[in-house]
């Protein structure tokens, strides 16, 4: 007989050794308060961690403050030779996390730590991919809606995969996944557009993100234009 297909989640899954990955540009202030929380929360839910955080050519001073977290922290310091954007960083980030399943996350502490256990849980009872996706964007200004509604609804017109309306970069990704998310020969990387292509069984989970601690985002109307034309010319 012909081998049973697995029926979800029957596989128990090894003990979580979890990679944090952190792009962070210009996040010092952020930094020193971001990663020990970052790690004490996924240490209360007895998971093994370390922590990736890639400087994305920085120029304040987050250099010294990750060496001085590596002492108290299981940190691995990654330095890119300059600015390369968010999508660049988090890719050095998953070509470097060793653990079976990697947390994607921002240094501004806008990602809601609380969300991490649910996301480790639905990992467990066998989900590839956990992400947060934006459930109210009220806070953001009407120009900044409507294109990203106009964004969406030219990307998934007639396309064979959906990629699903405000999900952000915040995920748990399996190790299979980030495997082959780092296979992909790309080089322009729109990674909400990867993260849709590779597939996988995935759930999303709805957020309200909190507000950046300190600094400013530097996702301003010409970067997010960027980030979109990036999308539709790799996507449609
Ligand atoms: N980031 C980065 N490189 C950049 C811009 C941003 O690594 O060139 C990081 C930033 O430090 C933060 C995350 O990406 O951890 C999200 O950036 P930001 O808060 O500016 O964007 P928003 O929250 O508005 O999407
Ligand atoms: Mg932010």
């Amino acid at each position: 007989t012909p081998p049973q297909p697995s029926t979800f989640g029957d596989t128990p899954r090894p003990p979580l050794r979890l990679s944090c990955v952190v792009p962070a540009y210009n996040e010092a202030a952020n930094l020193e308060a971001f990663l020990p929380a970052l790690y004490d929360t996924v240490r209360a839910l007895a998971v093994d961690c370390e922590i990736v955080l890639v400087n994305d050519g920085s120029r304040d001073n987050t250099a010294a403050i990750a060496q001085q977290l590596g002492q108290q922290l299981p940190l691995h310091y990654i330095e890119l030779a300059r600015n390369f954007g968010k999508e660049a960083a988090m890719t050095a980030g998953l070509d470097y996390a060793r653990g079976n399943a990697v947390l994607l996350i921002d240094a501004d502490f806008q990602h809601p730590l609380s969300m991490i256990a649910e996301m480790v849980q639905l990992w467990k009872s066998g989900y590839d991919m956990a992400y947060g996706v934006i459930a109210d964007r009220a806070a953001e200004g009407t120009t900044k809606r409507w294109g990203t509604r106009l964004f969406y609804y030219l990307m998934n017109k007639d396309s064979r995969f959906k990629i699903p309306e405000n999900a952000g970069d915040f995920r748990l990704m399996d190790r299979k996944v980030v495997d082959v998310l780092c296979q992909l020969p790309e080089r322009n990387r729109f990674m909400k557009g990867l993260y849709a292509w590779v597939g996988f069984k995935t759930v999303a989970l709805p957020f309200v993100p909190d507000q950046r601690r300190s600094g400013e985002s530097t996702f301003n109307l010409h970067r997010l234009l960027a980030l979109a034309f990036e999308g539709l010319t790799s996507f449609t």
